[in-house]
């Protein structure tokens, strides 16, 4: 199918073209430390903004397809080519929004032979929106999840942004008090430049 690079505009087979995908969206991995949790990241949020922006419009479905081909699909192909174990995925707050959840997007590419993705498993019970507000506030608010995955696991957890790294934390505490143990979160990027 013919299409328009996101980026640039030029004519593409895929969703950025060559020249942007390598020069502009090369991915570098960051790891951030927040408590007990090591959050990795492939992107300054800058530099990606206008692609996870798009989970909002039906067309990022496609998008946030492609950003998981180009950075948690590969990611966890060379940390299972580097672990004799098994791993399980946990996506955060995989809802539907637009006919698609972003973040199921970003955990469904991340499945192989020793890995197990529990689409939907961790959810929020209040959904009220963080953008723009205050640490003080997201704290006062929190999303209170509920999980319906298995126990005695080891998981990655993956999400498309860390802000404050806040909602990470809370979806850490959750799941451990299930019995399962984080090893570290996976963001596509990480808002803190
Ligand atoms: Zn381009």
């Amino acid at each position: 199918m013919r299409m328009r690079c996101f980026s640039c505009h030029t004519l593409s087979l895929t969703v950025l073209c060559n020249k942007c995908r390598y020069e502009l969206f090369k991915p570098t991995i960051k790891i951030r430390q927040i408590g007990t949790l090591s959050v990795v990241s492939f992107y300054r949020y800058s530099t990606i903004e206008s692609l996870l922006l798009s989970k909002h419009k039906p067309e990022g479905f496609r998008i946030f397809k492609y950003l998981a081909k180009i950075t948690t699909e590969p990611f966890v192909e060379k940390f299972l080519s580097e672990s004799d174990s098994s791993i399980n995925i946990i996506g955060v707050d995989e809802k539907v929004k637009n006919g698609y959840s972003h973040v199921a997007c970003l955990t469904k590419h991340m499945k192989r032979d020793r890995s197990t993705v529990l689409h939907s498993s961790l959810i929020s019970q209040n959904s009220i929106n963080y953008a723009g507000k205050s640490l003080q506030y997201r704290m006062n608010n929190p999303r209170d999840f509920s999980y319906s995955g298995f126990s005695d696991i080891d998981a990655i957890l993956v999400d498309d942004i860390i802000t404050t790294g806040i909602t990470l934390q809370e979806a850490e505490r959750t799941l451990r008090q299930s019995g399962v143990n984080v090893l570290f979160a996976l963001t596509i990027a990480d808002a803190k430049e």
